[in-house]
């Protein structure tokens, strides 16, 4: 096997289990790997640390596959798969969904590799050289594992630049799903736009923090930001809200927003194309308000250097999202970047609850759905987070 030899002393965050080597601590490699192929990590001093896939373009030099020393195959997929779909039966309520993800990533011990089920049809997204390298054996495991119809490949994300990876999407395994796939989310219906739809199709991440919004709607005036498909606007609506309006700049998600309600016999929101950050200043020029307010804005901050950019523009959307509401009234706010931690996410909403001069507690923190595990040894994995929060003097 080939060999990437680290510099002395860089072999602490493996040993702690963190499955990345940053080309930054790498001395040497020894024999010749191509892209994705896998290498044998050793310290300094010739130890055994862990096997990885090597990616010679990024920063991510290479990504662990195992911390024993072992055959990377078929079989490793089929095993990792078996058990991460397996996983997923403990922490996932059967009658939930018919949708949900199956592998995600460095969390399920499966490095750039994302896999979402819409229920006969498995979208897989790989974004490292390794999981690009072992594709035609993913597929296959996913195919076996799953008893799915379909793989199909969405293999479309920007981070594949740094891996230096060409887009690609397309059929993998089984037969072309009849389009639109359809998917139910507590008792909602859902097109899913696998082709050409963000991520896998659909943002299942949000799954039960829509259902909370459910519970939060009803005789509300409510105000959905970035709607897309309408995950958050449709659970207002079936939880009653007095009115729903909803925003999103691509015209594409509207219209299957609208189809969505329509299929759920739902009436229609007030479906707005435009840019939340003008349409929430004309909202407040015109002295418009609202009950609920669900901000869930897209990746502001891909990665830190891009936090200081990415927290005024949150707290931007955030402090007018603060001023349009009534008395009482509860924003739903969300980040989905990695680049901004917990704890910077819920200071950036301090600081525009204080800027827009409402008193706001938090009631509830938000993460992503269960079947977004985030594996202890990897924080990087933790990248959607939440806050409810009640405006409103005490007494
Ligand atoms: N809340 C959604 C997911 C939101 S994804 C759900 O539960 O499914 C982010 C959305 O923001 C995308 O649909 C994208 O089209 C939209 N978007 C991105 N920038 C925008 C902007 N400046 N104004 C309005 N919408 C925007």
């Amino acid at each position: 096997m080939h060999k990437l030899i680290l510099k002395p002393g860089r072999e602490k965050s493996l040993k702690r289990k963190h499955p990345w080597v940053f080309s930054g601590a790498v001395a040497r490699v020894e024999g010749e790997p191509k892209e994705g192929e896998t290498v044998a990590v050793r310290s300094s001093d010739g130890e055994f640390l862990a096997v990885a896939a090597y990616s010679p373009n990024s920063q991510i030099r290479a990504r662990v596959w195992d911390w024993k020393e072992r055959t990377i195959d078929g079989a490793f997929f089929n095993e990792r798969i078996k058990r991460s779909v397996a996983q997923r039966r403990t922490v996932l309520d059967a009658n939930a969904s018919d949708a949900m993800r199956l592998v995600h990533g460095e969390s399920d011990g499966l490095p750039g590799i994302i896999a979402d089920r819409y229920g006969d049809t498995v979208v897989v997204q790989l974004t490292s050289a390794g999981a690009e390298r072992w594709k035609e054996e993913i597929a296959e495991a996913l195919l076996q594992v799953t008893g799915a119809a379909t793989v199909w490949e969405r293999s479309d994300a920007e981070v594949r630049h740094l891996e230096g990876l060409p887009p690609r999407t397309g059929l993998l395994r089984g037969t072309v799903p009849a389009a639109p796939l359809m998917v139910s989310e507590h008792g909602l219906r859902f097109e899913v736009g696998f082709e050409g739809g963000h991520k896998t199709g659909f943002y299942l991440d949000q799954r039960d923090n829509r259902l909370k919004v459910r519970a939060l709607s009803a005789g509300r005036d409510a105000l959905d930001c970035f709607c897309y498909s309408g995950g958050f606007a449709l659970n207002m609506l079936k939880g009653g809200a007095k009115s729903v309006t909803a925003i999103d700049s691509s015209a594409d998600a509207l219209a299957q927003a609208q189809r969505n309600a329509a299929l759920n016999q739902l009436p229609q929101a007030d479906w707005m194309e435009g840019d939340v950050f003008q349409s929430l200043r004309r909202f407040r020029d015109q002295g418009r308000s609202f009950d609920l307010i669900v901000l869930d804005p897209p990746k502001f901050a891909p990665t830190v250097s891009h936090v200081e950019k990415a927290a005024r523009a949150y707290k931007d959307i955030n402090l007018l999202g603060f001023k349009l509401l009534r008395p009482g009234g509860v924003l739903v706010t969300f980040s989905c970047s990695g680049g901004v931690s917990a704890d910077l996410f819920q200071k950036i909403i301090a600081g525009a609850a204080l800027d827009a001069g409402v008193d706001a507690r938090v009631t509830d923190w938000l993460h992503a759905a269960p079947d977004h595990p985030v594996a202890l040894n990897f924080p990087e994995g933790e990248y959607l987070k939440g806050l409810i929060c009640r405006v409103g003097a005490l007494g």
